[in-house]
């Protein structure tokens, strides 16, 4: 494997582009990013947000002005804490399509305690549990289908309660550096969804036909196209307030949020990751299909936000990207989904990519001059 020559983001990495310099994308988009955010006058955004919230609340909506969708994470929790002095009646919708910890059941409990109503949707487990075993049989990817509900419940809610507002997250597109015409988009379209809800077209209408299953028991699962033209709205708070996951981890202590009492596991951090269970095995997967994990993709920003040196980041990733999957991470999930322990790793081990792994005489899987090449120029 070789690496970018500033993050540490490999070759083997999906849609990756390097530069002459042996800079990836993701980096270039980085600095643009940085370039086109100094131009950018936050308080006069804050204003805007000021406005659109009140414009919001202007609509006198039956039941609630503004719906947040949230995991009860740092980042859903500070996106109602940006709403709060507004005073508007804010629905929080939590999707729980996965196990929960109680950590992640305790963070969420924050949210009523702010001062947002909260539902939480819980799909039925039959056909669910069904999606999630698609998702990881037959793509390696068990979230496939949860990823998509996770992004269109709330648009649906928000459509049946008939409140005005979304106020959404990130526009990773923007964030990560993605299709420049859909990054620059303030509102979630259908074609946003597409590309970044949906993994390449992998959607619910796709798994409707491929597997025969009605596509009205699919249908909170897709973008809800009715929106266009509704008077309902789906914008990205990231378009209105500088986008910092540091700060977000203080307002949300603020708000009583809590971390891990140590590192999550295949990463350094202790506080992503720490609501839901399944998304450890959506990583783990990663690490199987392409060499690396979270422990690199946390580093990678790290890197590029000047919060670690490369060489600290290679030291870390070194020590957690590469963890295997623990019985305390999986048996719960293994339970729920009904497989039993040896099956259930079986699949797993499918989609461990044989040209970047290699077992040594013991049987033991280890990745050959795994961040060794770090000063390759393309
Ligand atoms: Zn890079």
């Amino acid at each position: 494997m070789r690496y970018c020559r500033r993050c540490l983001i490999p070759d083997t990495k999906p849609h990756v582009v390097f530069d002459a310099e042996g800079v990836c994308n993701a980096c270039l988009a980085h600095d643009r990013k940085n370039d086109a955010l100094a131009g950018i006058d936050w308080s006069e955004r804050e204003r805007m947000f000021g406005e659109l919230v009140e414009q919001a609340r202007g609509r006198r909506a039956r039941h609630y002005d503004v719906v947040v969708p949230v995991s009860g994470g740092k980042d859903s929790i500070t996106q109602v804490a940006r709403l709060l002095p507004s005073d508007v009646r804010i629905l929080a919708v939590n999707v729980d399509y996965g196990v929960k910890t109680e950590i992640g059941r305790e963070n969420l409990a924050c949210i009523p305690a702010m001062g947002a109503s909260l539902i939480t949707y819980r799909p039925e487990e039959q056909l669910h549990k069904r999606l999630i075993r698609i998702g990881l049989e037959d793509f390696g990817d068990p979230d496939l289908l949860s990823h998509t509900l996770l992004h269109a419940y709330p648009l649906h809610a928000a459509l049946a309660f008939g409140v005005p507002l979304v106020l959404l997250g990130e526009n990773s597109a923007a964030e990560y550096g993605g299709d420049g015409r859909i990054a620059a988009e303030t509102d979630m379209s259908r074609a946003w969804f597409d590309k970044f809800a949906a993994n390449d077209g992998h959607d619910a209408r796709y798994v409707s036909e491929r597997y025969r299953i009605p596509f009205e028991r699919l249908r909170l699962y897709d973008y809800p196209d009715e929106l266009a033209g509704s008077g309902t709205r789906a914008t990205f708070c990231s378009h209105y307030f500088h986008w910092d996951s540091e700060r977000h981890l203080e307002i949300a202590q603020g708000f009583g949020f809590r971390t891990l009492p140590g590192a999550a596991e295949g990463t350094y951090r202790n506080y992503v990751g720490v609501d839901e269970r399944i998304n450890r095995i959506h990583q783990y997967l990663k690490v199987l299909k392409f060499g690396y994990g979270r422990a690199t993709d946390h580093a990678c920003e790290d890197i590029r936000n000047g919060r670690l040196t490369r060489e600290e980041a290679v030291d870390l990733v070194r020590r957690h990207d590469l963890e295997p999957l623990s019985e305390a991470a999986t048996a719960e999930v293994i339970a729920w989904l009904g497989y039993d322990h040896d099956e259930f790793f079986a699949i797993i081990d499918r989609y461990r990519n044989t040209e970047i792994w290699q077992q040594d005489a013991d049987g033991a899987w280890y990745i050959p001059h795994h961040l060794e090449d770090l000063t390759w120029v393309h």
